[in-house]
């Protein structure tokens, strides 16, 4: 009947998930702020893992992760390596995830001073010294660059992963205009 109907299509309907590592979520308001666009994207894809936006967490494997944030600790580090091995295309947004963000500037300074000034008790805080790139530790099948990204670049990207293409997005982080 129409309801079977409609629940194989959900089934059969690609996954969307979405992750957050160290970032300052504005990437993912920009998938927010898509709202019209994903509704009518809504009967092509499921979107089984979004924080940002549902309390639905539903387990992989997902046809594609996007993934927002940079690498700063060892949780994180292995966490992007479960990510990976649950999707079967990973896409990075933004800077932090793409090139290690405004927190790469640690890479430059000594993290041990900043966690004894900054914390009443560092000895809870883990963290790495450098704040990396996705790209530094899983592969990834795009880059999405800018801080934050582009509204009409990201639904491109969405657009061509669910149609199977390559997104016509110009991999490059310079602005020529
Ligand atoms: Fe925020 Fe910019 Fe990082 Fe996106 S790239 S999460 S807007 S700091």
């Amino acid at each position: 009947d129409r309801t079977e109907r409609r629940d194989h299509a959900e089934r059969a309907a690609p996954t969307l998930a979405v992750f957050k590592l160290a970032s300052c979520d504005g990437c993912q308001l920009t998938l927010l702020d898509c709202e019209d666009e994903l509704l009518a994207l809504t009967g092509t894809v499921r979107v089984a893992h979004f924080l940002e936006a549902s309390s639905a967490v539903r387990p992989g494997p997902y046809d594609l992760a996007l993934v927002e944030g940079s690498i700063t600790t060892p949780a994180d580090a292995e966490r992007i390596r479960a990510i990976r091995a649950s999707a079967r295309h990973l896409v990075t947004i933004g800077a932090c995830a793409t090139a290690g963000g405004i927190q790469a500037l640690r890479d430059f300074a000594d993290v041990d001073e900043f966690r004894r000034t900054v914390y009443a008790r560092p000895d809870y805080i883990e963290t790495l010294a450098t704040s990396t790139p996705v790209s530094a530790h899983v592969d990834v099948d795009f880059e999405l660059r800018g801080c934050p990204i582009d509204r009409r670049q990201l639904l491109e990207v969405l657009t061509a992963f669910l149609a199977g293409r390559k997104p016509d997005v110009p991999n490059h982080s310079v602005c020529f205009a």
